[in-house]
């Protein structure tokens, strides 16, 4: 599956906000939102007042680049989120929350969703004791998200899980089974579930600009 390969940190300097892309440097000086970097390009510092479909496509780009997607995904959910009876920005977060590679860095078995996403691609994760290499897997409550037994894969959940950058969210538990770390989805996320650094974004400006 094809995936954004632009540097990260011009990304959340475009979106001049933190995207949290980079595990530790994310929560260094080094970061460069931090620093108050302006936002890319020889004129990213004179960009004038936004128009109202600007601000829209700002929002939309920001939650793309959050969760690691690109357009086409994103059209598949949203086309997904409207098929629900609830609230269409609501169910669009709730099914990028159950995204596999998210659920895994939710899990706190990787520092970010990047390192996620190449956990699940190299094999490392099975899902309900089966191994799944697709990191948009969408997980169901009650299924059960492992790291497999052998030594590499357990080196790069435990090095995750000792760094504790993580909050683990209330609609995932995480239980250590012994040596294997594992995880389990106990129901739906919902919007308050979201991860809370992202939680302001306004899915109702998303859903507005995905209708057009
Ligand atoms: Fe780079 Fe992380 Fe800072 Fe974003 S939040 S600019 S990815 S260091």
């Amino acid at each position: 599956m094809a995936r954004n390969t632009d540097p990260v940190c011009k990304m959340c300097r475009r979106e001049q906000m933190k995207l949290y892309l980079k595990a530790e440097r994310c929560f260094s000086p080094k970061c460069p939102i931090d620093r108050d970097a302006l936002p890319p390009g020889m004129h990213g510092a004179r960009r004038g007042k936004q128009s109202e479909y600007g601000i829209r496509l700002r929002e939309k780009q920001k939650l793309k680049r959050f969760y690691g997607i690109l357009e086409a995904q994103f059209r598949r959910y949203y086309t997904l989120a409207t098929r629900s009876p609830e609230n269409t920005g609501e169910q669009l977060l709730s099914i990028l929350e159950r995204r596999l590679d998210n659920v895994i860095h939710r899990l706190g078995f990787a520092s970010c969703r990047g390192s996620a996403r190449q956990m699940v691609g190299h094999g490392h994760i099975l899902v309900n004791g089966r191994k799944c290499d697709i990191p948009s897997m969408l997980i169901k409550p009650g299924d059960v998200v492992k790291v497999k037994t052998n030594e590499r894969s357990l080196k790069l959940a435990r090095e995750s899980l000792q760094r504790n950058l993580v909050r683990v969210p209330d609609f995932l538990e995480v239980t250590n089974n012994g040596d294997q770390p594992e995880g389990r989805m106990s129901r739906l996320p919902n919007r308050q579930d979201v991860d809370e650094r992202i939680i302001e974004i306004r899915e109702q400006l998303i859903i507005e600009i995905a209708t057009r």
